[in-house]
């Protein structure tokens, strides 16, 4: 069995008791220790002791970015800094970053939680792992890398970039699994074909590790195609602790959550209630294990579902639908709600174009302007005027047939549109200020 956990298999009523004794515990932790959560709770008229049953969980106030963005640095720290032994910060793009100190026992729990993911994989003693996400306070690269060495992997910590070097060591080292961006691997890819190296005949890649941000199961079906190698998912978030809080297994369409550290709950992102196993909306999480900066009830602002059914591979964690969206990422254009997936799929349905592809969102005058730029294939670049007509049309038809809009189509020719190491930016949204 590739499990490197007894809780993987532990039955249910085991694994709520336990959660429920964990959750317990970390209430009563964290309203002593973090003024924010106290003062939350004060107001709704809550107390550690309320918390009787895993529905109980419902009474406590939520947690957001905002918060962690409004108490930076250290305000939701609850372990003295004795105990910290390391920083991850997230979202340093606008604005203030958010800080996740963690505690020792926190980076344990992360490290196994990883370990585990990857034994799900089926990896082991004496695959190499190429950790090619970024190191540093981005939680990928370290969090890989501690997974991997506890799993007892030989681990290849190449970061990100240098992708000719990647590609040399992985050759050289016999790396079999490469973990990194699904955006990163289609550039990996792309820099193998240009030098001439066929992963199924030059390698010994077998299994691509591919998480950080949302990719179609259209996309994750040409990566397979076209590498031969397995692409698995692979989940998490910085407040949670990072990259290893989910992960699939290979015989369903969804993703296990390691719900004996991250106790998973769904709400209606409007009215904050939450929904059934089987409903979709917003995922939030409460970090049973971790001390450092615990996280109750955070709003991830990803959606998906959790499956009512059990999954077939006997593990009794719940399983949730792949992450296709975060309600961040929606464009409301004319009136239309569009998640950028939704146009990566259409693409992926055209063969004579690449699925490396830019959104543009324009103000003007009157409507805003939709503009949908794609990369045609090296194969099908012509200069036959008529040819890009015809190859536009059938983009656009695509288009209009998954999202209901008809945005101006620009073919843009082979590699001119940019490449990214770590997670690719694919929305241009040129309304916002
Ligand atoms: P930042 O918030 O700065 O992007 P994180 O690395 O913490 O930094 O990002 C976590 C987010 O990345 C998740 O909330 C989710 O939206 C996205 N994400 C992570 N892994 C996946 C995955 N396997 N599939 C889809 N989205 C993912
Ligand atoms: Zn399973």
């Amino acid at each position: 069995m590739n499990s490197i956990s007894d809780n993987d298999y532990l039955p249910i009523p085991e694994l709520r008791k336990l959660q429920l004794e964990k959750l317990q515990r970390l209430v009563a932790y964290e309203y002593e220790r973090v003024a924010l959560f106290r003062r939350r709770c004060d107001e709704k008229g809550v107390k550690p002791r309320d918390i009787a049953s895993l529905d109980d969980i419902a009474k406590l106030p939520f947690m957001v970015k905002t918060d962690l963005r409004d108490e930076y640095p250290l305000g939701l720290t609850a372990a003295p800094m004795e105990e910290i032994v390391r920083f991850h910060c997230s979202s340093g793009t606008t604005g203030k970053p958010i800080c996740i100190p963690n505690t020792k026992g926190d980076v344990e729990v992360w490290a196994e939680a990883t370990a585990r993911c990857l034994a799900m994989y089926g990896l082991g003693k004496g695959d190499v792992l190429q950790v090619a996400y970024g190191y540093g306070l981005f939680t990928g690269g370290l969090g890989l890398h501690y997974g991997g060495e506890k799993l007892g992997c030989a681990v290849l910590p190449t970061s990100a970039g240098n992708t000719e070097k990647q590609l040399m060591l992985m050759r050289d080292l016999g790396t079999t699994a490469l973990a990194c961006t699904p955006s990163y691997f289609l550039h990996i890819m792309e820099v193998a074909k240009k030098l001439g190296i066929d992963f199924r005949r030059d390698t010994k890649l077998r299994h691509g590790i591919f998480g950080a941000e949302p990719w179609t199961d259209e996309m994750r079906a040409k990566i397979e195609r076209d590498s031969g190698i397995v692409a698995h998912d692979i989940y998490g978030l910085t407040e949670i602790s990072g990259p290893g809080v989910a992960a699939d297994c290979g015989r369903t369409n969804g993703l296990h959550i390691w719900e004996d550290h991250y106790y998973p709950e769904i709400v209606d992102p409007e009215t904050l209630q939450p929904l059934p196993d089987g409903e979709k909306g917003e995922l939030v999480f409460t970090t049973l294990d971790r001390f450092g900066t615990p996280m109750i009830r955070y709003r991830t602002r990803d959606l998906t579902r959790l499956h009512p059914e059990q999954c077939p591979c006997g593990r009794t964690a719940r399983v949730m639908d792949r992450i296709k969206a975060r309600s961040d990422d929606m464009l409301i254009v004319h009136g239309v709600n569009l998640f950028p997936s939704q146009i990566e799929t259409a693409l992926l349905g055209v063969p004579e174009v690449e699925p490396h592809y830019q959104i543009v969102l324009t103000p003007t005058e009157t409507l805003d302007l939709l503009e949908v730029k794609v990369e045609i294939r090296s194969e099908s670049f012509s200069d036959n005027i008529r040819e890009l007509e015809s190859l536009k049309k059938r983009v656009l038809a695509a288009v209009k047939t998954i999202t209901g809009l008809s945005p101006k189509i620009t073919l843009v020719s082979p590699g001119s549109l940019p490449r990214s190491e770590g997670k690719i930016k694919r929305v241009i949204d040129n309304r916002k200020k």
